[in-house]
């Protein structure tokens, strides 16, 4: 650290991402990817003309994308948000709506306590109960920036639609970000309700379901007030932070819907068994509608179940978080990948 950073920004502790390891082929199963790759018409639309178009600007509205997505989902334009990745939004969106401070669980994604630091916004961790599910009742009558991840993360876990509801109606001077990160893999969408609740801002992301972790795409569904807001943000940082390629690859993602419901599809049917071959094996396994499972066996500590199993060329990700720190969670690959870890979690137990 030099001595020319800002005061607020020296205690910062960042946000530590998943491995991205580069000294050896892994089977990775760390930051929730997707095994599959994205549809073949997104493939097809990337060429050398495209690339060379890189020489001009990418569209800072993203017409094209917000078009696509305002069909898929019988909304309108001005209901979209854009941003390069989920994260982005949901820096904007402590930037923007933490005047009164946060609350979020105490278990969840772990950006969003750096988030809270980095634009100086209390914050306040609900526990979650003892079966790791969110306790939705200490959320009500807060009024402050509440942020849900629904599946949360890293448990897997969703809260119904009517506790999602309640806690918008008991907070209207509040704003309600619920994460929808991996809602595709089983959860319920709340983004109908942006039409009922001025205060629901629904976060989504291209890098999971959409098999795009790497163009870095995420989108938001909100009224019309609230998107305003966060394009005032968008065009005070950085205009242009949708480069033109991944513009073009949401787009034709967006049309190729029916591609990636079929891939969800499968991965809950391989979570699914992974599951339960997890169970055959004494693990419990937290109830996922995710595409990962969180686990944790009675006779091995997360942290070596995690580097025996990297030793073996597999990548999973712990967490030293006291309460889940025997835990694992394992992103949802293909069926011949489970099959793999799954002897090689047999060899370990040995
Ligand atoms: N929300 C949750 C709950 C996540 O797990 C992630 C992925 N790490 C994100 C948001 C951010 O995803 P991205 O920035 O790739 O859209």
């Amino acid at each position: 650290m030099s001595r020319f950073l800002k005061e607020r920004y020296q205690a910062l502790e960042a946000y530590t991402p998943g491995e991205q390891p580069r000294d050896m082929e892994y089977i990775k199963l760390n930051t929730n990817e997707s095994p599959y790759p994205p549809a073949p018409a997104v493939v097809a639309a990337m060429n050398s003309g495209e690339i060379e178009r890189l020489r001009l600007y990418s569209d800072p509205t993203a017409k094209g994308l917000k078009e696509a997505l305002a069909e898929l989902y019988s909304l309108s334009a001005e209901q979209i948000f854009l941003s390069n990745g989920s994260d982005d939004i949901l820096n904007f969106a402590f930037m923007a709506y933490g005047q009164k401070g946060a609350i979020f669980p105490d278990i969840t994604y772990g950006f969003y306590p750096v988030f809270a630091q980095l634009h100086g916004v209390e914050y306040q961790e609900i526990p979650l109960e003892p079966n790791f599910s969110v306790n939705y009742k200490a959320y009500l009558n807060q009024n402050k920036l509440i942020v849900i991840a629904n599946p949360n993360a890293p448990t897997g876990m969703s809260i119904g639609l009517d506790a999602i509801e309640e806690i918008l109606k008991s907070n209207p001077d509040g704003v309600v970000v619920i994460d929808e990160a991996y809602v595709d893999f089983g959860g319920k969408s709340c983004y109908k309700l942006i039409d009922r609740y001025e205060n629901l801002l629904v976060v989504r992301t291209f890098s999971k379901s959409r098999c795009l972790a790497g163009g870095r795409l995420g989108y938001a569904f909100a009224n019309a007030a609230l998107i305003a807001d966060l394009e005032k943000i968008k065009y005070s940082t950085n205009p242009y932070n949708i480069n033109r390629l991944t513009l073009l690859l949401g787009k034709e993602t967006a049309k190729a819907d029916a591609y990636y419901t079929e891939k969800c599809g499968e991965i809950i049917k391989t979570r699914e068994t992974t599951a339960q071959a997890l169970e055959e094996m004494g693990f419990e396994v937290l109830p996922s509608d995710a595409n990962f499972l969180f686990a944790r066996h009675p006779k091995i500590s997360g942290e070596q179940l995690y580097s025996e199993l990297k030793k073996r060329g597999i990548l999973v990700r712990h967490f030293t978080k006291e309460r889940i720190k025997d835990f694992n969670r394992i992103t949802i690959g293909t069926p011949k990948e489970m099959q793999t870890m799954i002897s090689k979690i047999k060899e370990i137990l040995l």
